[in-house]
């Protein structure tokens, strides 16, 4: 089977057939025991699973701890839920004036195009909304969305989100873009996905160039989290986008047992850089439902941002942010380099210690 029907496989069963087939799956593959599947096959029925043949690959079957399959195998720790965690943990419900848009910044919005991944990662914050059984943003709800974008003149920015965006056709992401670029008032698209890096063939040359449109800029923020996730595949995928004169810039989840230790946060972000993407986010993972095992405490994050400011050209600083619960905002997390004392200002060198400053 070519890698595409084999990811269509994956994906294409209704999710309750599908759930018991895709732990059987995986326990074919080695990676679940015959006394793990029962209880993933309860995982399964709540939150869906997919690994595509490309992240499989790169699973190291002999470690259990495996940061690849940390992140695409379900866990049993994902049936513990907490009292802070939550379904909808930023509250995109409550900006959601329509079916599919989120409307929280005033100068951009989210368009949840469709609610299939090509993975279903385990730290998902969206992992209630995800999943093959959902619906695409298509006919009036589409409609509607677009027009509300078009009333809107402060709408600067239109980011395609859902699920994974780049689950699209060629033909349906091309009408997408040209619909957007029509707008006057809409001058960046920016899609954020995770299909260069976990389904790298889906990015062809027919489907790059659907992305690109007179009138916009289109950006594409691609999700990767660890080092070993930019497979020669991956890196021909970024370089067709780059080369087609899109910019793109990273988003990664910090994830306890992924890549929670500064060595492979300097890889990752460097490897980013050596493909041309701009770090941009390191998330604080969200309280999303069953995703304990993957948080970790802000301060370690911030003390491991420090270690990324010490060590790494100034190119390849992601900003470190946190949704905070209820969809207020985007908080930054960065470490404090800036303190005030009696006599002024002090500021803190990579090496932990203050210096003064007058002015
Ligand atoms: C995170 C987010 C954005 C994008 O924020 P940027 O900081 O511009 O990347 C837009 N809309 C919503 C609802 C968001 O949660
Ligand atoms: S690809 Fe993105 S939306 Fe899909 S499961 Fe992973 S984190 Fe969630």
């Amino acid at each position: 089977m070519a890698p595409q029907a084999k990811i269509e496989a994956l994906l294409k069963p209704a999710a309750a057939e599908a759930t018991s087939t895709k732990i059987a799956d995986l326990q074919a593959q080695g990676l679940v025991t015959f006394e793990d599947a029962a209880r993933l096959d309860a995982v399964a029925e709540r939150y869906a699973v997919a690994v595509t043949p490309t992240m499989l690959g790169l699973i190291d079957k002999a470690d259990p701890r495996d940061p690849i399959r940390a992140q695409f195998v379900p866990s049993a720790l994902e049936l513990q839920q907490s009292p802070e965690e939550s379904a909808d943990p930023i509250d995109d419900a409550a900006f959601s004036p329509l079916p599919g848009l989120v409307h929280r910044y005033e100068d951009r919005v989210l368009l949840k195009v469709l609610s299939v991944c090509p993975v279903y990662c385990r730290f998902c914050f969206r992992r209630e909304m995800v999943g093959p059984g959902g619906e695409a943003l298509v006919g009036d709800n589409l409609d509607q969305a677009l027009d509300y974008i078009r009333a809107r003149p402060q709408i600067f920015e239109v980011i395609l989100t859902g699920g994974d965006p780049f689950m699209l056709s060629p033909r349906r992401a091309r009408e997408l873009t040209q619909a957007l670029a029509a707008i006057d008032h809409v001058k960046v698209v920016r899609w954020h996905t995770r299909v260069p890096v976990v389904a790298p063939e889906r990015v062809s040359e027919e489907f790059v160039h659907a992305l690109r449109a007179d009138g916009v800029a289109t950006w594409v923020a691609i999700h990767a989290n660890h080092p070993r996730e930019f497979t020669p595949a991956a890196q021909d995928a970024i370089r067709c986008m780059r080369e087609a004169g899109i910019s793109l810039v990273s988003q990664s989840v910090l994830l306890r047992g992924v890549n929670d230790r500064l060595d492979i946060l300097q890889d990752l972000m460097r490897g980013f850089v050596a493909l041309g993407v701009k770090p941009y986010y390191l998330h604080h993972p969200d309280l999303a439902p069953g995703t304990g095992h993957f948080r970790l405490p802000i301060a370690e994050g911030q003390e491991l941002m420090r270690g990324l400011r010490r060590t790494l050209t100034g190119v390849a600083q992601p900003t470190y942010v946190l949704d905070v619960p209820g969809g207020a905002f985007k908080a930054p997390l960065d470490p404090v380099y800036l303190q005030e004392t009696e006599g002024g200002l002090q500021l803190l060198d990579g090496t932990g210690h203050w210096h003064d400053y007058k002015g």
